[in-house]
């Protein structure tokens, strides 16, 4: 690999019941610790880490979000609105 770039450890995705939010648990680089990244109706809005922000967790859980959504690109807004809503279970969803 020849990239410098970093790339967030993404370990958890966790939907809020009954909010437009959504908690990205990513590990630190430094292996010590998770940080939060915080979704809100699709756009991440903050990471829980020291860095100058937006950090590269940002960056990746908005690709990572943004990738989740390819039926709702092809169906138009009704049928992306529809996924989420069938998708917001409040729990735990391993990434890997
Ligand atoms: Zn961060």
């Amino acid at each position: 690999m020849a990239t410098a770039t970093k790339q967030a450890d993404i370990r958890y995705r966790v939907e809020l019941k009954g909010k437009e939010i959504v908690v990205y648990k990513v590990h630190s680089s430094d292996d010590s610790q998770d940080y939060e990244v915080t979704v809100f109706e699709g756009k991440v809005s903050g990471c829980s880490c020291p860095a100058t922000k937006p950090c590269y967790h940002m960056r990746d859980v908005q690709a990572r979000e943004d990738a989740r959504k390819p039926i709702g690109t092809l169906n138009g807004r009704g049928a992306e609105v529809k996924i989420e809503r069938a998708g917001r279970l409040g729990k735990l969803v391993p990434m890997r």
